[in-house]
């Protein structure tokens, strides 16, 4: 008997617990057939809503469901990493509550991980339902990263993944306090079967994710895994100081040649302004580097846990 855990991180998902576990279990006779055992590990992640209470029911009926509540909303990534540390199984699947990764998929994922793979992840094919501006930055984000970061990141890859408990112990060895899975998978490496599907819309509850939010987790995505940023900081720096030597130059081979007339003071300002907005740039990329080192050093823990059982 082998045992798969699903980890199914809720932040304010009341009306999917129970729809979720229904669709969940309509795999129960192909886990059977394989003799694999299940325990559904429900990361609440500080809702204030009744998913606790949601999920507390389907315990009383089911021994299988367990459960850790955090004393606040730490984020997915947070979510993700409890359930991976809670887990017993020899697979691991992440899963959304929100039926947007499809239970159904399961039974491939089992086969690919038979068939020696390490870990079965998905990616989306189609993005329909989403609204375009968001689609738009999201593949410009993975276009980006594909050239400023040598750990891979699939464009349309969702945190829906099934692990091998090798793998899984791999990514929990990675301690970092800014967390960003994606590229996580890609960093510990391992043998990945990628299956594809088209993209299924959330049917009850709102998304948790704005595009302000989007574009914050998309900044620690690319500082966790590139240092491009700070390279093209210093870069700016060498051409700028090159440009320069060149101006002196210039001025004063005209000196010589033509004499000295007072002038050009405007482009003087618009040459300072310009400077100065790159100075403030590359400060900034300094800046967002140290925050996150900041973070990192003071070790705080990734999550508290208020209730597990
Ligand atoms: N989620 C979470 N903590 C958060 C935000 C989201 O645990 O702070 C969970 C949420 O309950 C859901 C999953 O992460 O199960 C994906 O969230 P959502 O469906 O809002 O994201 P989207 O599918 O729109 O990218
Ligand atoms: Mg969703």
């Amino acid at each position: 008997m082998s045992l798969l855990s699903v980890i199914v991180p809720c932040y304010n998902e009341e009306e999917n617990v129970a729809p979720f576990y229904e669709e969940l279990m309509k795999n129960e006779s192909f886990f059977r057939e394989k003799e694999i055992e299940l325990e559904v590990l429900f990361i609440d992640d500080g809702s204030a809503d009744g998913t606790v209470q949601e999920v507390r029911k389907l315990r009383e009926r089911d021994e299988r469901v367990h459960y850790v509540s955090f004393s606040r909303n730490f984020g997915k990534e947070a979510a993700m990493f409890a359930g991976l540390e809670h887990s017993k199984g020899d697979y691991v699947v992440l899963m959304d509550a929100d039926l947007q990764d499809p239970p159904a998929l399961l039974p491939d994922m089992i086969n690919c991980l038979e068939q020696g793979y390490d870990s079965a992840a998905t990616r989306r094919v189609s993005r329909k339902g989403e609204p375009p501006i968001r689609s738009f930055f999201a593949r410009m984000f993975y276009r980006l990263m594909k050239r400023i970061s040598k750990t891979e990141i699939m464009d349309g890859a969702r945190d829906y993944r099934m692990m091998t408990r090798q793998m899984v112990d791999a990514i929990l060895s990675m301690k970092e306090y800014n967390r960003f899975t994606k590229g996580i998978f890609g960093w510990v490496g391992f043998r990945t079967k990628w299956l594809e599907y088209e993209n299924v819309e959330r049917t009850r509850g709102e998304t948790k994710w704005n595009f302000w939010k989007l574009l914050l987790y998309s900044m620690d995505g690319i500082t966790a895994f590139s240092t491009v940023p700070l390279m093209i900081a210093s870069v700016a720096g060498v051409l700028f100081c090159m440009l320069a030597f060149v101006m002196i130059i210039f001025i004063i081979v005209r000196k010589l040649i033509f004499g000295d007339p007072v002038a050009g003071w405007p482009s003087l300002v618009c040459i300072m302004l310009f400077l100065s907005g790159v100075q403030f740039l590359c400060t900034g990329i300094l800046g967002q580097y140290l925050a996150k080192t900041y973070m990192e050093v003071k070790k705080r823990p990734i999550y508290l846990v208020k209730e597990e059982v």
